[in-house]
């Protein structure tokens, strides 16, 4: 009998901000930046309060503190990280079958199967709930049948969310969303597509006349 698929993403907000708020609480509400404060220096994370100002990761921290001149810069503390990740590691290893991970701070879980015996969905909330409870670290979830729509699922909840695409309904999630949304699709790739912006415009320009 085929199964059900079932994959959740899981990953951790703004992840380095977190850890670093956890440490000094006086960062949490402000715009906050993690990265090198160099000529050279970029912007490894950063928080949503600094992203609503146009900060992304990547990008030159000269530049970020253009946008927004009173970010708290922060330089960031690698021993810290490895930890916090060990520890969501730990919690998501003892509570699921079969996980992978992807980064530092985030994971790939598979329940298919599990849904014979338990509410994958509520597994999934239930291990989310955990992690904030012991790490004190904020973390969104996405569930779908494939790994790709469950992470586009996560980067709708985020942050501090969670999202099940049940089965068949993920064209119409798809739809509104824009290609850009779509990981692993490529600058050129979304050129080459234009005027295709949408999930919607790629269905009704493929469609058999
Ligand atoms: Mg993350």
């Amino acid at each position: 009998m085929d199964a059900k698929r079932y994959i959740v993403h899981i990953d951790l907000d703004s992840f380095f901000v977190s850890v670093e708020r956890k440490f000094d609480p006086s960062l949490i509400g402000k715009p906050v930046i993690i990265g090198g404060s160099s000529d050279r220096g970029v912007v490894s994370s950063a928080s949503y309060e600094a992203r609503a100002f146009g900060i992304h990761s990547a990008m030159p921290t000269k530049q970020a503190l253009k946008l927004c001149p009173h970010a708290v810069l922060v330089r960031g503390t690698h021993g810290r990280y490895s930890e916090a990740s060990r520890e969501v590691t730990q919690i998501i290893h003892h509570m699921v079958p079969l996980y992978q991970k992807s980064s530092v701070d985030e994971f790939y879980i598979d329940l298919t199967g599990m849904d014979r015996f338990y509410d994958p969905y509520k597994l999934a909330t239930e291990l989310r709930q955990k992690v904030m409870r012991d790490t004190g670290l904020p973390i969104s979830f996405g569930m779908a049948s494939g790994k790709t729509i469950a992470k586009m699922a996560t980067n709708s909840a985020k942050p501090n969310g969670q999202l099940w695409i049940p089965h068949g309904k993920e064209k119409e999630f798809l739809a509104p969303l824009n290609i850009r949304k779509i990981p692993g699709l490529g600058e050129s790739t979304c050129q080459k597509t234009l005027p295709v912006r949408t999930g919607e415009d790629r269905r009704s320009a493929t469609r058999e006349p």
